[in-house]
């Protein structure tokens, strides 16, 4: 099943079952609180937080997401991609608990024939907050889950709220077991995923509690909510590397293709099981999530969200670099990723000249940016090898920290390419140094201050913004998350 059919696949089954289907917010946040859209529930915290009545007790969507903390794990586990797609189903004072279970189980493992995904029910696993007995008697004794599939967690793992006082409730999180081949079975009930063999594919929020004040997962459940709500998320990527029979998110059809021309231009074969598969995974990522964030507006900067876009870029060109690929190869990548996400997004190939104007500009910048930074960089580390004698070269902390303040040389490039030749970089010297310069802008800020702006107001927006993700709500649902 392609992914664009596993995406309208669940936007008809819940049309088809009272739905109002909302198309995709924008990948910037319409949540002033949140730098990136980062789960499907984002455009919709007003009905669930009561600020402002639902327009429909019941709405499905397929949101695109950014999420940053995950940027570490892209390439190394099997399923975090910075951008992702994230089916949901929401309903607001309508359906609670059993109606949002039996409405996915249906779909989970409904037959394909029958507009279902056909996932095998056998080999689900449910992990519960340990007090929510309503949701353990419906997958149990309705639905038929043999118990031992059930793992029940403490408040700390398994209960969502905004991290104030508010809306509160317990998950249900859907895990798909992959087979002996990737693991042991969850002994006690563990299908923490840390190893492959258990996949989080849906997680089932249930907006059942009025929450009072208190630190962490700390507080009194004050009351039951007089509207409750569901809100749901599944990984449709997740979903399309199980239904395509893939070992990762980075091989379903969506996103493949772009390794599979990564292979080519670099001549170095995918598969082998070492750093050139997650680089070429990196790269597959990052060029999709720079295609969707350059479309919905955001543009390379040193600040907020146009920092993360720039980060993401750079991060593909050193990992090209780092497959031996030395001149501007994007634009022979972008393309194929725009030809797989225009089935979903047309606006995409509409836009697209546009988006590869800035896209190819900021592959140029930084190709300049490492030509110049390079031999700077390599006078360095001779300087350092000789002056280092028999001992351990070491590059010194104000060095590195020109290349950064100077070249916009990032430290970990200058880490890893000082490693190349055996040196090391004295990095605590360039963190002081890093911390100095923080500490003069923020001096500068309070005296400009004085004068007619408040500029430390927008210092300090501008420090939040550039933080990973502000909005707990969904990226800590789950403490394991
Ligand atoms: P994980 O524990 O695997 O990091 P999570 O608990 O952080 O996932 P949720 O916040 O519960 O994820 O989001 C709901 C669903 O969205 C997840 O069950 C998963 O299917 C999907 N999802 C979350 N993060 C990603 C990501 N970075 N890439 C792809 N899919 C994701
Ligand atoms: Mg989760
Ligand atoms: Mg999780
Ligand atoms: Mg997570």
């Amino acid at each position: 099943m392609r992914t664009a059919d596993i995406r309208q696949r669940w936007l008809d089954h819940f049309e088809s079952r009272g739905h109002h289907i909302a198309p995709s917010a924008s990948l910037i946040s319409p949540d002033p609180s949140l730098l990136f859209t980062v789960a499907g529930m984002v455009p919709f915290i007003p009905y669930i937080i009561g600020t402002e009545p639902a327009p429909h007790p019941r709405i499905a969507s397929v949101q695109k997401c950014i999420r940053t903390n995950d940027i570490e794990n892209v390439g190394r586990t099997t399923r975090h991609g910075t951008f992702f797609q994230m089916n949901g189903n929401f309903s607001f004072g309508d359906y609670f608990k059993e109606g949002a279970i039996d409405l996915a189980w249906e779909l989970l493992t409904g037959s394909q024939d029958a507009g279902g995904y056909g996932f095998d029910g056998d080999r689900m696993w449910v992990t519960l907050w340990d007090e929510d007995t309503e949701s353990f008697d419906v997958l149990t004794r309705k639905i038929g889950i043999d118990p031992k599939h059930i793992v029940r967690l403490p408040r700390e793992e398994n209960f969502w709220d905004t991290g104030q006082p508010g809306p509160a409730g317990p998950c249900a999180e859907f895990h798909y077991d992959r087979g002996p081949q990737y693991g042991p079975e969850a002994v006690g009930g563990d299908v923490d995923p840390g190893g492959d063999r258990y996949l989080e594919i849906w997680n089932l929020v249930f907006d059942q509690f009025l929450r009072g004040e208190g630190q962490g997962k700390d507080y009194p459940l004050v009351r039951e909510l007089d509207q409750k709500a569901i809100d749901t998320g599944a990984g449709l990527e997740r979903m399309a590397f199980l239904l395509q029979d893939k070992q990762n998110m980075y091989e379903i059809d969506e996103v493949f293709p772009v390794i599979a021309a990564t292979q080519e231009l670099t001549g170095k074969a995918y598969g082998q099981g070492g750093e050139d598969d997650v680089r070429m995974r990196v790269i597959a990522d990052h060029v999709r999530s720079s295609l969707m964030l350059v479309g919905d507006g955001v543009r390379p900067s040193n600040e907020g969200r146009g920092y993360v876009l720039r980060r993401l870029l750079r991060r593909a060109v050193r990992s090209l670099r780092l497959l031996g690929v030395q001149e501007a190869v994007l634009p022979q990548l972008l393309p194929v990723s725009r030809d797989l996400m225009m089935a979903s997004y047309p606006e995409i190939g509409a836009d697209f000249d546009r988006i590869a104007d800035v896209v190819y500009g900021e592959e140029d910048a930084f190709l300049r940016t490492l030509a110049s930074g390079t031999t700077i960089l390599d006078t360095a580390v001779s300087k350092a090898v000789r002056a280092a004698g028999e001992g351990t070269p070491v590059l010194g902390g104000d060095e590195a920290f020109a290349l950064h303040d100077t070249y916009g040389f990032p430290i970990d490039l200058t880490l890893e390419m000082a490693a190349e030749h055996g040196v090391q970089v004295d990095e605590a010297a360039f963190r002081s140094l890093m911390a100095e310069q923080k500490a003069r802008a923020r001096a500068d800020a309070v005296a400009k201050k004085a004068g007619h702006t408040d500029v430390a107001v927008w210092e300090s927006i501008k420090a939040d913004m550039s933080a990973p993700v502000a909005f707990l709500g969904y990226t800590e649902a789950s403490a394991r998350g």
